[in-house]
This record gives structure tokens, C-alpha cells and sequence, in this order.
């Protein structure tokens, strides 16, 4: 396959998380890394942390941390300094994750925009998101993002070195980071990392949009605590993407394909889906059926096409002006929803759901129909609701799990089967 060393180590991200409080101490015979990799996670969520209360987390002598801690010390991914709370005059030392002098690149390609980001190594926005339309040659989409990285990094040294580029995209991506399939570009069998790798020198990993996602939320050190066990990640938007991760790793099939339950049909008789079935979940809950919804026309692919320059937006805006008919077909919404939420936790019984894309903006009008709808459903019932979080798009999802791609494999559980 003529692929390089240096970015063969990162491209495949089958990553797990190590849980920062529900982890177990590795003894004699297991792998030393392993207790470098929780020291470097405790870190990372707990950070300013000094050394003695680093020791007192994971239950060893400072002995043993000190070592450990050195030798983060020499990978260059964890500082020590005292930007800690000086108590009565005390200044203890305090480790971080090294942010300065090193950053990630994010970039986005969705079906007209490519959204390009310079984030930190915990994912962290480090500059304004640049915007760019995205071509239809994949070549001359390329040639834009080379030129949008070169003038963000150099008109920002102080971003620092860049580690790598996160490309998230829409579509069927393989294990190597291929294209295979994007029904919403346009475009099949695009490889975009080796061209952006050699324009730009740094490895790059191209993923699924979707399961990008995923992995940034299972990541991020901001907000609710971190989840153990099944995770899913659901946009809703132009199309239906779930990604699904388990224990911080992506769940992806062997064909990377796993978690496509956007074409799991609700009904085999239903409204045609642009993937050619029938009744898919996303005929029932994309913007397009939402705007049929909204305007009582044929949801069927590709008639839906015509919105009669109807938005998302505009139904959104009028549902808040109390318009009853964009309320309704909200709320209808919302119980189409739950039933493909109920097919994922059928599928893996997730303990959260994190569900991103337009309609977020309307979360407080469809989740009482998406509650109901779920509840209907007895085996959702006797398994246990799960969380479900909207991610709003102003938080650029899609962006932090491309930058996600770089920074975690950094974190990961070293494997040791
Ligand atoms: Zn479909």
C-alpha cells in the first residue's frame, strides 16, 4: 500500500479511553506503560494536579509517580510548572498537559462548506474557525484547505508546530482513511489524506463525520462526566449519521460500516430514502422530511429535493413565534426520532446519546414527543433510558471530533492483549 511509518501509528484510531476514576492499577507483570497512560489521563482531566496528589489518585508511593511522571516529562506531553493555587505561600508544582508549542488542525468537509480549525492538544479552539465553500474536485478542495492551514499556522506561530490534520467527512470511509462512498459530495473512491499529507507534511486521518463526533465527545475534558460503556453520537441534518464508541473506542464493523442506522428502515412501505430503500429512519427525521412535514409534500427522495425554499431555520423561527403547523411538525419529529433512538439502544444500549444537528435548536419543543416515543417502547423501557444530550452546532462537533482524531490517540489505553 506504500503508506508511511509516521502516520501509519496514528491513522487508525481504534483508541480506548482510560476512564480517569474506574481504572485499575496495573501490579507486577503488567505493563508499566499502562500506569503512565492513567497517570497521563489523570492529568489530563484533573490537571493543574501535583505529583503527591497524582500519587494519592492512583494509590502508589511517590516513588513510583515520580518515575512515571518523568518519563511523561520526556515525551514532551505533559509539563511541569507552578500554575497551581499557592497555598500560604507555597507554590507546589503542577503538572499539565503540554498545550504550547504544538497544536492540531480540524478540518470539516460537509456538502457546501469546509470548515477549517487550529485547535490544542486537548481540542481546545486555539484560533477563529476559517470558512471556505467546498469545490466539487476534490483537488481543488485540497488546494484551498493546504492554503487555509499555511496561512492560518504561519500568520499564528505561536499556534505552534502542528501534529497532524482531522478530517471529518461525510460518507463511507474505510479503515485506511479512503473515501469509499459520499452520496452527499458527490463524490467516490476520494483520497484525500495523501495529497494533504504530502502537500503539508504532517499525518493526517480522514474518518466518517459521524463517528468523528463520537469520539470528541468521549473525549472532551469539558462538561458532563465521562461515560463507561456504549456511547452513540446521532446528527441529524442533510442525512442520518449514528457513530458509536465503547469505552472511548469506535465501534466500526468490519468494514468500518458499523453504526449506520440511519438506513435501518422504520417502515417498508415508507417514503424512498436517497440511499434507494424505503422508510428509513432518515426519510422520517432529515431537514428534508422536516420541511415536507412542515409543508404537507411528498418526503420521498428525490421529490423532497424541492423545499419550496422552505428552511430548517424558517420552521425552527416559527415554531418559537408559536406558528401551530411548525410546532406539530416538530413534534412529530421528535417521536420519529425516538424510534430510531430506539433501534441504538437495541443495537448496543448506550448509556448516553448525544444527538447533534439543526433541530438541536428546537430541543425544548420535540423532546417531550421523543420521551414519549421512546417510553412507548418496552424493551427501551426495561433496558433504561438512556442519557440524551443535544449537542448545539455553535459547539462545531463536527470540527472537535476531527481535531479528537489527533489529539487522542495520544491518551489512548495502550493495548496489551
Ligand atoms: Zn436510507
Amino acid at each position: 500500500m506504500g503508506r508511511s511509518t509516521r502516520s501509519t501509528t496514528i491513522r487508525a484510531v481504534t483508541v480506548r479511553r482510560i476512564h480517569p476514576t474506574a481504572f485499575r492499577i496495573a501490579h507486577r507483570g503488567t505493563s508499566r506503560e499502562i500506569n503512565r497512560q492513567i497517570a497521563l489521563n489523570l492529568i489530563r482531566s484533573r490537571q493543574p494536579i501535583s505529583r503527591a496528589e497524582l500519587a494519592r489518585l492512583m494509590g502508589v508511593r511517590r516513588g513510583v509517580v515520580s518515575r512515571l511522571v518523568e518519563e511523561l516529562l520526556a515525551t514532551g506531553l505533559v509539563v511541569e510548572g507552578d500554575k497551581g493555587e499557592s497555598a500560604r505561600g507555597r507554590k507546589p508544582m503542577h503538572l499539565h498537559i503540554e498545550t504550547r508549542h504544538r497544536c492540531v488542525a480540524a478540518v470539516d468537509v460537509s456538502a457546501t462548506r469546509t470548515s477549517v480549525m487550529i485547535a490544542d492538544m486537548l481540542g481546545h479552539p486555539l484560533l477563529d474557525i476559517a470558512e471556505l465553500p467546498t469545490r466539487r474536485r476534490p483537488a481543488d478542495l485540497v488546494a484551498d484547505v493546504v492554503g487555509a492551514l499555511t496561512r492560518l499556522l504561519e500568520s499564528n506561530p505561536d499556534a505552534g508546530r502542528c501534529a497532524g490534520i482531522g478530517v471529518a467527512v461525510s460518507g463511507l470511509v474505510d479503515a485506511s482513511g479512503r473515501l469509499r462512498l459520499s452520496p452527499t459530495l458527490g463524490w467516490r473512491e476520494v483520497d484525500l489524506r495523501q495529497p494533504l499529507e504530502a502537500a503539508l507534511h504532517v499525518p493526517v486521518v480522514v474518518e466518517n463525520s459521524t463517528k468523528a463526533c463520537v469520539l470528541g465527545q468521549v473525549w472532551a475534558t469539558r462538561g458532563e462526566a465521562p461515560a463507561d460503556g456504549p456511547v452513540a453520537f446521532v446528527n441529524v441534518s442533510d442525512g442520518v449519521g449514528v457513530g458509536l464508541a465503547v469505552d472511548g473506542k469506535l465501534l466500526r464493523g468490519a468494514h468500518n460500516a458499523a453504526g449506520e442506522l440511519g438506513h435501518v428502515p422504520l417502515n417498508l412501505y415508507g417514503p424512498r430514502c436517497s440511499c434507494g430503500q424505503r422508510g428509513c429512519w432518515e426519510a422520517y427525521v432529515s431537514k428534508r422530511a422536516v420541511v415536507a412535514r412542515y409543508r404537507g409534500t411528498d418526503p420521498s427522495w428525490p421529490a423532497s429535493e424541492d423545499t419550496g425554499a422552505v428552511t430548517i431555520e424558517q420552521i425552527l423561527e416559527r415554531a418559537r413565534a408559536g406558528e401551530s403547523r411548525a410546532l406539530e411538525a416538530l413534534r412529530e419529529t421528535g417521536f420519529f426520532l425516538s424510534r430510531g433512538l430506539g433501534t441504538i439502544v437495541k443495537a448496543v444500549d448506550p448509556v448516553r446519546i448525544y444527538v447533534g444537528g439543526e433541530i438541536t435548536a428546537a430541543w425544548d419543543i420535540l423532546l417531550p414527543t421523543l420521551r414519549d416515543g421512546l417510553l412507548e417502547d418496552e424493551v427501551v423501557r426495561e433496558a433504561g433510558e438512556p442519557e440524551i444530550l443535544p449537542v448545539p452546532l455553535a459547539e462545531h462537533p463536527r470540527l472537535r471530533g476531527a481535531a479528537a482524531l489527533i489529539c487522542t490517540p495520544a491518551f489512548a489505553a495502550p493495548v496489551v492483549s
